[in-house]
C-alpha cells in the first residue's frame, strides 16, 4: 500500500506514534484519541484493509496480531480485570481507517458492548 494509508505511514516512520510494542510483523501504538484509560491499536505491518481480508488472506499473521494484542494487554496490566478487543469493520462497523487494527481497550469498566439495544 502506498503513502495514502495512514497506518502504513506510521509503520514507515513517516508519521509519529507512541509505540508500545513491536514485532517483526506487528506494531502496537497508543490511539491518538483514547476512548478508555488504556487504548492501544495493534496492526500488522503489512497492509490489509480489514480483519476479514486479513483473516482470510493470512491466518498466521492474524494469529500474530492476536499474540501482540495479548502481550499489550499483559504489559498494560489488563489481564486481571479484563479488557475489550475490537475490530471495527466496514461501514456498519464504523471503521474509519482502512488498515486493519485491533483496539485494545481497558483500565476501567467499559459498559455494554453496544451503545444501543438492537432488540
Ligand atoms: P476505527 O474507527 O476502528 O477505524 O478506528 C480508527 C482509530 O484510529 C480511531 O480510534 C482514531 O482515534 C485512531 N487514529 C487516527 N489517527 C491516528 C494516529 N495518527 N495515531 C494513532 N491513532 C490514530
Amino acid at each position: 500500500m502506498g503513502n495514502d494509508c495512514l497506518f502504513c505511514r506510521i509503520v514507515a516512520g513517516e508519521i509519529p506514534a507512541t509505540v508500545v510494542r513491536e514485532t517483526a510483523t506487528t506494531l502496537a501504538f497508543r490511539d491518538i484519541d483514547p476512548k478508555a484509560p488504556v487504548h492501544v491499536l495493534v496492526i500488522p505491518k503489512e497492509h490489509y484493509a480489514d480483519v476479514a481480508t486479513l483473516g482470510q488472506g493470512d491466518p498466521a499473521l492474524a494469529g500474530e496480531l492476536l499474540a501482540t494484542a495479548a502481550a499489550v494487554a499483559e504489559d498494560e496490566g489488563l489481564l486481571g480485570d479484563g479488557f475489550r478487543l475490537m475490530f471495527n469493520t466496514g461501514a456498519y462497523g464504523g471503521q474509519e481507517v482502512f488498515h486493519v487494527h485491533a483496539h485494545v481497550l481497558g483500565g476501567a469498566p467499559l459498559g455494554p458492548m453496544l451503545a444501543r439495544d438492537m432488540a
